[in-house]
């Protein structure tokens, strides 16, 4: 009956073998399982970091757009800003004009008011002068009345002696023979004077008388001689 012990024997072993297989199987399945895990997290993982770096790469290109934007911008703002230096150069040149305009017309202002003294002074003596030249002219008025006076009181003393009075007067103004009771005297009504009759043997229409009245040899000559120089008159 040894054998039946040995086998008995052997049996044990053995089945503490399976048993101990079984055990090793089981603790490495949940191993198996373990590991699947870990690969399906990683999976995951995987693919959240795909989509992150899709993601960053949509996001890249939309700034290298933005970046090109900025770039444009950047250049027009540059144009801009010479533009506006140029204007400010303009401006500084117009200043400078405009500074050196003013100093002109501070020149010509002193200009102007230094005429104005001269021309007020100018007025004043223009003043003085017609002041005077009005004292001139009272003066000569005062001595053309005086004139004027003076001529008339000679054209009276004329005329009283243009009209001569027959008891003054004893010969012919012209043959200057005398008077007598066949040698009468004749007065000229042009110039007044006494002629015998051969001298005075005219007549002529006078502006004095509406008809031909007697005038001496010599005014018929000169009155003659003026109305043929005056055929109209
Ligand atoms: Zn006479
Ligand atoms: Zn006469």
């Amino acid at each position: 009956m040894p054998n039946f012990r040995e086998s008995e024997s052997s049996l044990k072993h053995k089945s503490e073998f399976v048993s101990k297989l079984e055990s090793k199987n089981v603790t490495l399945t949940e191993a198996l399982k373990k590991t699947e895990e870990v690969s399906k997290k990683n999976e995951e993982e995987k693919k959240k970091i795909s989509d992150s770096v899709l993601r960053y790469h949509d996001q890249i290109a939309a700034q290298t757009t933005t970046i090109v934007k900025l770039k444009e911008d950047l250049v027009k703002e540059q144009q801009s800003k010479s533009a506006l230096e140029e204007q400010l150069s303009k401006a500084g040149n117009q200043t400078t004009r405009l500074d050196e305009e003013i100093v002109q017309l501070k020149a010509m202002s002193n200009e102007y008011v230094h005429l104005q003294e001269e021309h007020h002074k100018l007025e004043e003596k223009c003043r003085g002068q017609e002041r005077a030249l009005e004292e001139i002219a009272n003066q000569l008025k005062k001595e053309i009345l005086k004139s004027n006076e003076l001529e008339e009181a000679a054209n009276s003393t004329s005329a009283q002696a243009h009209w001569e009075r027959d008891n003054e007067v004893v010969s012919c103004k012209k043959c200057e023979k005398e008077f007598s009771l066949t040698r009468r005297k004749h007065h000229c009504r042009n110039c007044g004077g006494i002629f015998c009759a051969m001298c005075s043997d005219n007549t002529m229409m006078l502006p004095s008388s509406a008809k031909p009245v007697r005038v001496c040899d010599d005014c018929n000559l000169l009155l003659v001689e003026r109305y043929s120089v005056v055929p109209n008159n």
